[in-house]
């Protein structure tokens, strides 16, 4: 009879610790299942972290095509003669000249800033999209077609190897103190500039009429881009001077942007044809840079 008890109470002692083993085995096994769980929760944010880190994306951040209303920063440096003026008295020229020193010291200071020289003529694509934008991006434009392009300004940007865009007023073509023609053939042919309109005699267009209005922005484009055997797609108005009615003869002419001389560096597709521009004056010469990124406009 005793040893029927003992028996039986050795049968309940390994039932309950076979019970235990397998209450045991169940704990860890709904703690594992709660950690793979877990685990699987976090992984999307994880992935997603990742591919937004990943260096291949970048190219893709910088090309995305800006909204219709964005601006992108594309600064438009305006210049108009780069010599050392001779007459004090010219006040306007001495008002609206950079010296050939200076002017070096500019170029030389954005370009070693990690800036690069483009043609206005980039200026819609970049906008649109198409072409590649970046925020070192920088534009030098000069005005008028003054002599002193070919004799000064160009031989230095010819020596560090940067474009600029060239706005030429088509009758003033060989006149003195102007471009002549043969020089300026020689500029294009470098590939270094392109050139670009600025009416046939400098009319201020405020106030002109029809015919004449048509007859100096669809005209000297013709003209010119006959003469130099070369597209020509951008506008200057003469003193910055537009209204919706020659914007709308711009367009209509074929050109594809237009400068005004409003100050600024944002540009986007509703004032592709009053693009803003900065005076070299405003960049000053010792912080040429250092001014142009803290520049607000
Ligand atoms: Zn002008």
């Amino acid at each position: 009879m005793k040893s029927r008890t003992r028996r039986k109470r050795a049968f309940e002692r390994r039932k309950n610790s076979f019970l235990n083993l397998f209450l045991l085995f169940l704990l860890f096994f709904f703690l594992i299942l709660a950690f793979i769980k877990e685990d699987f929760q976090k992984r999307p944010e994880k992935v997603e972290e990742s591919l937004d880190l990943d260096p291949r994306d970048m190219p893709v951040v910088l090309s995305v095509s800006p909204t219709p209303y964005s601006k992108l920063r594309l600064p438009i440096l305006m210049y108009h003669y780069v010599e050392h003026v001779t007459d004090k008295r010219d006040t306007i020229r001495q008002k609206m000249a950079v010296n050939p020193e200076e002017f070096e010291f500019q170029i030389k200071s954005l370009k070693d800033a990690g800036y690069t020289f483009h043609f206005l003529s980039e200026i819609p694509n970049i906008i649109s999209g198409k072409a590649r934008y970046h925020p070192k991006m920088i534009f030098l434009t000069f005005d008028d077609g003054y002599e002193d392009f070919y004799m000064v300004a160009y031989p230095i940007l010819k020596k560090h190897l940067i474009k600029s865009t060239e706005f030429i007023v088509y009758d003033f073509i060989g006149r003195y103190n102007y471009m002549k023609e043969d020089q300026i053939k020689s500029i294009v042919s470098d590939g270094l500039v392109e050139i670009a309109s600025h009416t046939l005699d400098h009319t201020d267009l405020k106030g002109a009429s029809t015919e004449s209005a048509t007859l100096q922005i669809t005209g000297s484009r013709k003209k010119l881009s006959e003469k130099f055997n070369v597209p020509v797609t951008s506008f200057a108005y003469p003193f910055g001077a537009f209204s919706t009615y020659t914007v709308d003869l711009a367009k209509q002419a074929g050109y594809t942007l237009a400068v005004s001389v409003i100050p600024g560096t944002q540009q986007g597709q509703e004032n592709l044809f009053y693009l803003t521009r900065i005076r070299p004056g405003v960049l000053g010469i010792e912080n040429v840079v250092k001014n142009l990124e803290s520049y607000r406009k």
